[in-house]
Parts: C-alpha cells; sequence; structure tokens
C-alpha cells in the first residue's frame, strides 16, 4: 500500500489531517481546535510521506518526525502519525489498540478539563458555585480539574495578586512572585472548591506556568493534606518549549502534593530528564502534541519503570482526538489514571464523525469499542457543509 496525498482541512479550528491510499483506504488525525494556523504546516510534510507505505508507521514516522518541536509545532507531525495508525488499523482490521500490545483495560477513565462554565469572579464562592455545576454534569466525572493562579484570571482580575508586571499576551504569559495576599487567596479558592467535591470527585489544579519555585513549594506544602490530586504545570508547560526538570524536582523533593507536568512536550526524548530525575509524580502528554499515539505509549511504559503515573491532556484535541486517546489509553500500563476529555466544538462536530457511543461517558468512563482503526469515521456529506471554500477538494 502506498500514501498518494496528505490533506488537511480546518473544521471548526481544528486542522483536520487526512491521508489517502491507492488501496481506498484513507486515514484521519486532528490538533486542537486552538490551531487553525497549523494547515501549512501539516501539509508541509506531505512530499515527506507520499508513496511511502502507511502501515509501516515508524519508518514513515522517521521522515518527519525530526521536523517537529514542542507545542504547537508537534502537533502536525502527531495528527499524521493518528492518521497512519488509523490506516495501519482498518489494512489490518484490527482497533489500533490491538496494534498497540492489546487492551490492558475495557474502559477507560476520562476527568473534565473541557467542560467549563463561566466563573461569575474570582472569589471563593464563584469557584465553588463553579464547581458545583461540573460536579452536577451527566459525565459523572470522578475527577475535575480547574485553573488557578496563572491558569486563570486571576492575576488579571484581582489586586495585588503578585509582585510581576503584566505582559498581557496570550497562553499564560504572566509570572511572579506571589503576595502574601494572593497566595492565601489561591489557597481560600482551592478550599472551597474541596468543600462542595468531599471526598467524592477528585480535584487537580492547572497552576500556570508563571509560579516561581518558592511559591510552587509553598503551594504545594500549604495543600498537603487536602488530598489535591495534583498540582499541573507550575513552574514550565503550556507553550513553553523547554522543561527546566532541575526545577521540578526541587518542589517535588519538598512535598507529598503530587507534581504533574507535559502537556506541552514533544518526544520522549523531552521526557527523559524528568523521569530520570524523578523530577515529577505525574505527566500529561498529549497525543497531539507528543509526536503520536505510539509515543504516548512508548513515555508511558518509561514514566512507570520511574514510578510516575499518566494523566493525559486532551482539552482541544476534538472528536478524531477523542478517538485517538481511547485507543492509546485501552493499552497504557497501569500507572494510568484517567485523560483529559475532550469535547466536539462547535456542536456540529457530532453530525460530522460516526462511531462514538451515545452517551461517550458514562460514570467518568469510556467503553473502548471495536471497530478497525481509530474506529471512527468521518461522514462527508454531513462534513461538506462545514468545509471553506479553500478546503472544498478534501475528499477528493
Ligand atoms: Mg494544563
Amino acid at each position: 500500500m502506498k500514501i498518494t496525498d496528505l490533506k488537511c482541512a480546518i473544521l471548526g479550528g481544528s486542522p483536520v489531517v487526512r491521508i489517502a491510499t491507492d488501496a481506498g483506504i484513507e486515514g484521519y488525525g486532528q490538533a486542537e481546535h486552538f490551531k487553525p494556523y497549523l494547515k501549512p504546516h501539516v501539509l508541509f510534510y506531505r512530499d515527506y510521506i507520499v508513496g511511502q507505505d502507511p502501515t509501516d508507521v515508524e519508518r514513515v514516522m522517521l521522515r518527519i518526525r525530526r521536523l517537529g518541536s514542542f507545542k504547537p509545532w508537534g502537533s502536525a507531525v502527531s495528527a499524521i502519525e493518528m492518521a497512519l495508525w488509523d490506516i495501519a488499523g482498518q489494512a489490518a482490521g484490527l482497533p489500533v489498540y490491538k496494534l498497540l500490545g492489546g487492551k490492558v483495560r475495557d474502559k477507560v477513565r476520562v476527568y473534565n478539563g473541557a467542560i467549563r462554565f463561566p466563573l461569575a469572579g474570582q472569589e471563593p464562592q464563584h469557584y465553588a458555585e463553579n464547581m458545583a455545576r461540573m460536579a452536577e454534569l451527566p459525565e459523572g466525572f470522578s475527577i475535575i480539574k480547574q485553573g488557578i493562579g496563572f491558569h486563570s484570571a486571576m492575576p488579571d482580575e484581582l489586586d495585588s495578586y503578585y509582585y510581576g508586571e503584566r505582559l498581557g499576551a496570550y497562553h499564560q504569559t504572566e509570572r511572579g512572585l506571589l503576595t502574601p495576599r494572593g497566595l492565601k487567596h489561591t489557597v481560600a479558592c482551592v478550599e472551597a472548591m474541596q468543600e462542595v467535591l468531599g471526598d467524592e470527585i477528585g480535584l487537580a489544579l492547572d497552576c500556570g506556568p508563571g509560579w516561581t519555585l518558592p511559591d510552587a513549594i509553598r503551594l504545594a506544602k500549604t495543600l498537603e493534606g487536602t488530598n489535591v490530586l495534583w498540582l499541573e504545570d507550575m513552574i514550565t508547560g503550556d507553550y513553553t518549549p523547554f522543561v527546566l526538570a532541575e526545577l521540578y524536582r526541587e518542589v517535588t523533593r519538598s512535598t507529598s502534593t503530587p507534581i504533574h507536568t507535559g502537556e506541552q512536550i514533544y518526544l520522549r526524548q523531552n521526557f527523559k530528564a524528568l523521569f530520570e530525575m524523578q523530577a515529577v509524580n505525574i505527566v500529561g502528554p498529549d497525543p497531539a502534541d507528543i509526536g503520536g499515539i505510539a509515543e504516548l505509549k512508548w513515555v508511558a511504559e518509561y514514566a512507570d519503570l520511574h514510578g510516575i503515573l499518566m494523566a493525559p491532556h486532551g482539552t482541544g484535541d476534538g472528536l478524531i482526538g477523542l478517538a485517538a486517546l481511547v485507543q492509546a489509553a485501552a493499552a497504557l500500563p497501569r500507572n494510568y489514571i484517567a485523560f483529559e476529555y475532550p469535547v466536539g466544538r462547535p456542536d456540529w462536530w457530532y453530525d460530522i464523525v460516526d462511531g462514538l457511543p451515545d452517551p461517550i461517558v458514562e460514570h467518568s468512563y469510556i467503553n473502548v469499542w471495536d471497530r478497525p482503526g481509530l474506529g471512527i469515521s468521518m461522514n462527508k456529506n454531513a462534513t461538506r457543509n462545514y468545509l471553506a471554500a479553500d478546503d472544498k477538494d478534501f475528499f477528493n
């Protein structure tokens, strides 16, 4: 079998990859809906892979993997990798998880990091009210993640939250030492949310990046005994093109509160220091950023050798990304906790993807489906309604 074409359409902000073959099998992949600008980056790889056998996933990936980088520049490579597995699975008549070594679990746990309600304010009662709404969602999430600190509006909306200068750019660019008031306020919001959740639902906190080392240690130590599931991305993280494992090690060694990072990290080599230095307790690579499904599986095995847990990121990955997450999570080792459940945005995404269960999530779990490849398909007639003028030939 040979790859005959690589195409990319932007559907609801998401770059969607379609790989066509001379056997009539086609595969799909998707990057986050925050990244519509990646279309030319996806198409850059076309000439590298046309003519190759898509069922030799690794040999195709060797041609393009080194031409990517940390978030967002690993997403195009990652979405192509998903599409290759989709083809390989269909060609073999097997779901992708079988090609990764087979199922470890029949249903995969997910956590809520994407189904959000606007916060009415930045006071503890607003965080509590907001958490109460999320706790009542029909998906019955057993873990809910909330943004605090530099991963929230606290630095913008609270007076004297921190001592740094406000940059006001995208993607959590603020950083600086917290004021005594800022740290106290952050802890009060966490306590208010935990009061709502009790012992029934786990609370995870997406914190930055942007915390200074002493504040990161102070927050983690202050929250000891509260059973917060993890503190995510305090030092580096989302859209940070480096890791700083030494600093993470200082935080992790200082506290019993679990420390988490890794959503922006591309490729196994960039996890090496985190694992070998025991610098964190949990990592959260995203199959749509790390380099794909098999890269996530490899990193999870390597993490497990070091006693490090897995909670993969996925908030913006969309419904094809969801299928990739389900396939990967089914085959991850038993250091797996849950992945961050992505939703279809806009809602019409649920009309253009066939094959998902209904409802998708029950009691915080998704049953792993058994159809070949990623196990979903694009409804072409429905999709054509949403293709932009310059994407009209997406299915041709
Ligand atoms: Mg995060």
